[in-house]
């Protein structure tokens, strides 16, 4: 297979992490992600990812009435954090030398993010894992991606869903929902379309950043998506 791209920020839910009863972390869901992951860095391409925390704790949707946004949100990123440091061992464990850069400062733990140094690790052919969010409250790890992905000149962010693409209508309740190949970030902005949180999408926008929109369902679905084939959408 050849790889349609050299660099790519590849953004994952927290879900994705869990088993079936899509909590916590399940090790065989991570290593099947994992061995996905190396067949692409395999291919020489350079690796960014950003892993969600949804399957721990999403700030504004978990938080109690009476817990500040703020802190609810340093859960979420502190969630991040954990799933970071699974994949980074299922990786290393894999051959794929991995570093963890986190938006928040845990250094017994993790690496704290730093522009140069990330970008060196890349060059060195490392997987970069970009956890802690962007480090502060208020933002999402879509958010996250799009920063790191710019900051770190990704030639795209492929963002792993359930769905393989971004509709005109919901495709579940919809059975003549048509799927964009290609759409604009102000299209995109104008409609609301539920793709990425509205900040990732004006990021992306602002620093030419083209979005991938595809499923992670079937085996080699990462893999397919980072050489062109699979159906999906790009935001551009
Ligand atoms: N979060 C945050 N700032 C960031 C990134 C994440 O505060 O820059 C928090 C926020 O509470 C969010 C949680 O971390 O709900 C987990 O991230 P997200 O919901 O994006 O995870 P996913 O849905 O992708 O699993």
């Amino acid at each position: 297979m050849v790889p349609k791209y050299k660099r790519i920020l590849l953004k994952l839910s927290g879900e994705g992490l869990a088993g079936p009863d899509k909590t916590g972390i399940d090790g065989n869901v991570v290593n099947k992600l994992a061995a996905e992951i190396a067949k692409v860095y395999r291919l020489n391409v350079q690796i960014c990812l950003v892993i969600g925390g949804g399957n721990f704790f999403r700030g504004a949707k978990n938080a109690t009435a009476d817990m500040d946004r703020s802190i609810a949100d340093q859960i979420g990123m502190m969630a991040t954090v954990i799933n970071a440091l699974a994949m980074k061992s299922a990786l290393d464990n894999l051959g794929c030398p991995t570093v963890v850069y986190s938006g928040l400062s845990i250094p017994q733990v993790c690496k704290d993010y730093n522009f140069s140094n990330a970008f060196q690790s890349l060059k060195d052919n490392h997987i970069v894992i970009f956890a802690g969010g962007t480090g502060c409250p208020y933002f999402t790890t879509d958010s996250g991606a799009a920063l790191r992905a710019s900051e770190m000149h990704c030639d795209i962010l492929m963002k792993a869903t359930q769905v393989d693409g971004v509709y005109d209508k919901d495709p579940r309740y919809n059975p003549d929902a048509v799927r964009y190949e290609t759409i604009s970030y102000s299209v995109v902005l104008k409609q609301h379309l539920n793709v990425m949180d509205m900040t990732s999408i004006a990021l992306a926008q602002d620093s030419g950043l083209p979005i991938m929109v595809f499923a992670q369902s079937a085996e080699n679905s990462i893999v397919e998506a980072v050489c062109g084939l699979v159906k999906c959408t790009i935001v551009k």
